[in-house]
């Protein structure tokens, strides 16, 4: 099974592509995910992608078409996989559809978490990642059990993303409703969008997932 999670920064379709993609046995692709290893490894590319992403602005498509291309050619993308963070404009979508028909594959669908933007500011601005395991909490919605320690793996470094900041929000906020929203009507006009009301909470919101999902 092969889906794209689509939303606005903030959404939890990152926190939701993870526990699927958990549940099914399929990895999680998130471009986000990969840009911050390569900032972390110290690599060219990393290093292009830092100033990028923490203005909020979007990585050139070439960049992340390519990540995406090689890693779905590996052996555990052979039953699916689910994209968060990918597509982001519509000339990646375009891409991701050609990529697709090379390798003979198809897209089952594209589901869109929609909530409302006042929401989104709210989430992202407590949210907090655990630095070595990269579990994802939030200040006030959902706080670790002892303050300040990952429940996980009992990490003591729970941060705030560079790109959380407010002013930075603001932005890939703007950046969103210009470059990604347009992949809406791409693949609504397709048939293969299906929207899930994104503004309860992740267990809700993983129900109504479970529902869409197994419709397929
Ligand atoms: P995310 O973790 O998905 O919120 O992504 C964090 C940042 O990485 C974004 O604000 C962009 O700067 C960059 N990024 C992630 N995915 C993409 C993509 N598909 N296209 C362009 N830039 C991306």
């Amino acid at each position: 099974m092969i889906l794209v999670f689509l939303g606005p920064p903030g959404s939890g379709k990152g926190t939701q592509a993870k526990r699927l993609a958990d549940r099914r046995g399929l990895p999680q692709l998130s471009t986000g995910d990969m840009l911050r290893s390569a900032i972390q490894s110290g690599s060219e590319l990393g290093k292009r992608a830092k100033v990028l992403m923490d203005q909020g602005s979007l990585v050139p498509d070439d960049v992340v078409v390519g990540l995406i291309r090689e890693r779905t050619l590996a052996p555990d993308c052979r039953d699916g996989f689910v994209l968060d963070g990918f597509p982001r404009t519509v000339a990646q979508g375009q891409s991701l559809e050609a990529m697709l028909n090379e390798q003979s594959r198809k897209l089952d669908a594209v589901v869109l978490f929609e909530i409302a933007s006042e929401q989104l500011i709210e989430r992202l601005s407590g949210r907090r990642t655990c630095s070595k395991c990269g579990a994802m909490y939030h200040v006030f919605a959902a706080p670790p059990r002892v303050r300040g320690v990952c429940d996980r793996c009992g990490g003591t470094e729970l941060v705030q993303r560079d790109d959380d900041q407010a002013a930075v929000i603001t932005k890939r906020l703007e950046v969103y409703s210009a470059q990604t929203a347009p992949l809406i009507g791409f693949y609504e006009s397709r048939g293969q969008l299906a929207r899930i009301d994104a503004a309860g909470t992740a267990a809700q919101v993983a129900t109504a997932l479970e529902q869409v999902v197994s419709a397929l």
